[in-house]
């Protein structure tokens, strides 16, 4: 059973620039991670490299490092339909609406006129 997320953590979205998919990673607040197994890397003195070179982990399970790679990057406008399915069945039925909470391009055909 998937749990819903918390409502602080926040969607981020990241496209694979080759196939064009968009896939979602979950970002939480620092305090969710603020266990002692941090406080003992802090403590080796190499915590900053840790953090920084730490992938970002899609639900559907790919490993992406969107702060270095030019193959994904994180995007806040596309199409519904580019969003990674296996990604998006993973979210908590509450939290699957959130997915769609995100701009879209221009559209290439014009929309009829309403009225
Ligand atoms: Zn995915």
């Amino acid at each position: 059973m998937t749990a819903a997320l918390p409502c602080d953590a926040e969607l981020l979205f990241v496209e694979a620039v080759s196939t064009g998919t968009v896939h979602i990673a979950v970002r939480y607040r620092a305090y969710h991670l603020a266990d002692d197994d941090v406080t003992e890397v802090i403590k080796g003195g190499s915590s900053f490299v840790a953090l920084a070179i730490s992938p970002t982990t899609t639900r559907c399970g790919k490993r992406t490092f969107p702060q270095f790679e030019r193959d994904h990057i994180k995007t806040a406008r596309f199409n519904d339909d580019q969003l990674c399915r296996a990604c998006y069945r993973t979210l908590h039925p509450d939290d699957q609406e959130r997915a769609f909470e995100h701009d879209v391009p221009e559209p290439t055909t014009p929309a009829p006129a309403a009225g």
